[in-house]
C-alpha cells in the first residue's frame, strides 16, 4: 500500500513525499481512511509507530476547505505534555508546508499574550495541553463551539497525569457533532470508560497489543547493588561497555532529585550528559532537547514526565537507572529506542528491592527479560553491602561534602517513589495553574525541597520561620 491509496489530498501527498516516506505505517494505513471519512477513530498505538501523522495527515486534507474565525479554532489536539504538543506542531509545519494554516500552540511556561494573539487571528489548528487550554477558556479568550475535529493523544498518559477530569470537561464544551480521534498506547479501564462516553461508534485500529514491546529492542536486566553509588558505578560500566554502538541514550530516573544527582555525577565523570526534568523552564527544556536531537549531547538523563512522547528518531540506547514502579512506564521508556524499525537496546538496573516491579513488568510484556550477566541470585554479598566500608559511610564529613550522593535506604526510596512521582507530575501540571510569574520562585522552592525529601513533616507547606534557621553541627 502507498500513501496515494489512502485518499489524502495532493498537497499532503507531496509533503509526505518530501519527508521521504514511501509507505504508510500500519496505524496510518488503518486510521487515515476512516479519519478522512469523518468517522471517530480509537487508535491503540505507541509512540514510534507513526501515529502522529495518522491524525495530522487526514486533518490537513480536511482543513483544505473552510476558514477559521477569531477565537473559534476549527480543530483541537490535546497533548499531555508541552514537548509532545510542540512536536505535534512541528509535524503540522512539516506536513502542512503546502497549506496556509494558522496553528496555535497553547502550552504552559509561555506568555498568555502571544497565545491570545494567535487565537484572535483565528486558528485552523489548536494544539494544547489541557490545563492551559482551560485557562484560556476561563479568561474568555476561546470558544470551542467551532471545533469540528478533536484529537486526544496519549490518553493513558493523560490518566497518569491526572488530566482526565479536564478532558471530560473539554469534551463537553465541544459540539457533539464533532469527529473524535482518540489515541492511547494502553487501554486501562478508565480510558475505556472515557471512550465509551465520548466517542461515537468508533473504528478501532490496533497496531500492536497494548503494552507490548517492539521485537527489535534488545532488553536486558542488569543486577546491581542497591546503594545509589553502586547503581551509578554499574551504569558507567554499562555505558563504557557499549562503546561505539552507543550513539546516544536516554537514562531514566524515577525522581527529579535523582535526575539532578545522576546528571551531576556523570558530568563529574566527564560524560557528555544533559538533564531533563519537570522543574526546568520551557526554554531550557527545549534547548536541551534540541541539543540532544541534533547529536550535540550523547546522554540525556530524564524523568518520565519530562521525557514523555519525545520524538527523537535515533536513540540507540535506553537505560533504566531506576526500574519504573508502573509497568506501563517500562513500555513507554524502552519505546524511545528501536523506533521506526531501527534496532535498539534497553538496560534496566535491578536491585534486590526491585523484585516486585520486575515481576510486574515481565507479566505486562508477557515475556521474561534476559539478564546481562546472571540474575539477582548471583549478586555478590560485597556488591550488596560493601559500600558502607568502601566509602566510609557514616562519616559526617562525607555527608556534608556530597549531598548529591546522600544515600537512602532502598525501603525509603521505594516508599517515597509514589510520592516523588506525584510531585513530578504535579510539577508538570503546575503549568495549568496560570499563576503570575512572580509566584513561581516560591512554588519552585517548595517543590525542590519536597523533591529532596527535606520537608518538615507536619507543617504542610507553611513551615514556621524558626524551623528554617540552619542548625550548626
Ligand atoms: P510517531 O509515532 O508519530 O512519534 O512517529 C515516529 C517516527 O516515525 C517519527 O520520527 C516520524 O517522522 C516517523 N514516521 C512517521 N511516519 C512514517 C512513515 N510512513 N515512514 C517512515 N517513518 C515515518
Amino acid at each position: 500500500m502507498t500513501f496515494s491509496d489512502l485518499g489524502l489530498s495532493q498537497k499532503v501527498l507531496s509533503a509526505v513525499a518530501d519527508a521521504g516516506y514511501t509507505q504508510p505505517t500500519p496505524i496510518q494505513a488503518g486510521a487515515i481512511p476512516h479519519a478522512l471519512g469523518g468517522k471517530d477513530v480509537l487508535g491503540i498505538a505507541q509512540t514510534g509507530t507513526g501515529k502522529t501523522a495518522s491524525f495530522v495527515l487526514p486533518m490537513l486534507t480536511r482543513l483544505e476547505r473552510g476558514r477559521a474565525r477569531a477565537r473559534m479554532p476549527r480543530t483541537l489536539i490535546l497533548e499531555p505534555t508541552r514537548e509532545l504538543a510542540a512536536q505535534v506542531e512541528e509535524n503540522f509545519v512539516k506536513y502542512g508546508k503546502n497549506h496556509r494554516l494558522n496553528i496555535a500552540l497553547l502550552i504552559g511556561g509561555v506568555s498568555f499574550d502571544e497565545q491570545e494573539k494567535k487565537l484572535e487571528r483565528g486558528a485552523d489548528v489548536l494544539i494544547a495541553t489541557p490545563g492551559r487550554l482551560l485557562d484560556h477558556f476561563e479568561r474568555g479568550k476561546l470558544l470551542l463551539t467551532g471545533v469540528d475535529i478533536l484529537v486526544i493523544d496519549e490518553a493513558d498518559r493523560m490518566l497518569d497525569m491526572g488530566f482526565i477530569p479536564d478532558i471530560e470537561r473539554i469534551c463537553k464544551l465541544i459540539p457533539f457533532t464533532r469527529q473524535t480521534l482518540f489515541f492511547s498506547a494502553t487501554m486501562p479501564p478508565e480510558i475505556t470508560k472515557l471512550t465509551q462516553q465520548f466517542l461515537q461508534a468508533p473504528v478501532r485500529v490496533e497496531v500492536s497489543k497494548p503494552a507490548t514491546t517492539a521485537t527489535n529492542i534488545t532488553q536486558r536486566f542488569v543486577k546491581c547493588g542497591n546503594k545509589p553509588w553502586d547503581k551509578r558505578d554499574r551504569l558507567r560500566k554499562l555505558i563504557d561497555a557499549e562503546g561505539d554502538t552507543l550513539k546516544n541514550a536516554i537514562i531514566f530516573c524515577n525522581r527529579k532529585s535523582e535526575v539532578a544527582t545522576l546528571f551531576r555525577s556523570l558530568v563529574r565523570h566527564e560524560y557528555d550528559a544533559g538533564a531533563l526534568h519537570g522543574d526546568m523552564d520551557q526554554r531550557a527544556r527545549m534547548t536541551m532537547l534540541e541539543n540532544f536531537r541534533k547529536g550535540n549531547l550523547k546522554l540525556l538523563v530524564a524523568s518520565d514526565v519530562a521525557a514523555r512522547g519525545l520524538d527523537i528518531p535515533a536513540v540507540s540506547h535506553v537505560f533504566n537507572f531506576d526500574i519504573p514502579t508502573h509497568a506501563d512506564d517500562y513500555v513507554h521508556r524502552i519505546g524511545r529506542t528501536g523506533r521506526a524499525g531501527r534496532d535498539g537496546k534497553a538496560f534496566t538496573l535491578i536491585t534486590k528491592a526491585d523484585r516486585k516491579y520486575m515481576d510486574s513488568i515481565e507479566k505486562l510484556i508477557g515475556q521474561d527479560v534476559e539478564w546481562l550477566d546472571g540474575d539477582l541470585t548471583t549478586l555478590q554479598a560485597d556488591e550488596m553491602s560493601s559500600t558502607e566500608e568502601k566509602r566510609g559511610r557514616g562519616s559526617s564529613r562525607r555527608t556534608v561534602k556530597k549531598d548529591a550522593e546522600t544515600p537512602e535506604s532502598p525501603e525509603a526510596t521505594q516508599g517515597s517513589d509514589r510520592k516523588a512521582r506525584k510531585e513530578d507530575i504535579k510539577s508538570d501540571n503546575s503549568e495549568r495553574k496560570g499563576k503570575p510569574q512572580s509566584a513561581e520562585p516560591r512554588r519552585e522552592n517548595r517543590r525542590k525541597s519536597r523533591d529532596d525529601d527535606n520537608t518538615t513533616v507536619g507543617f504542610g507547606d507553611d513551615v514556621p520561620a524558626f524551623m528554617k534557621i540552619p542548625v550548626k553541627t
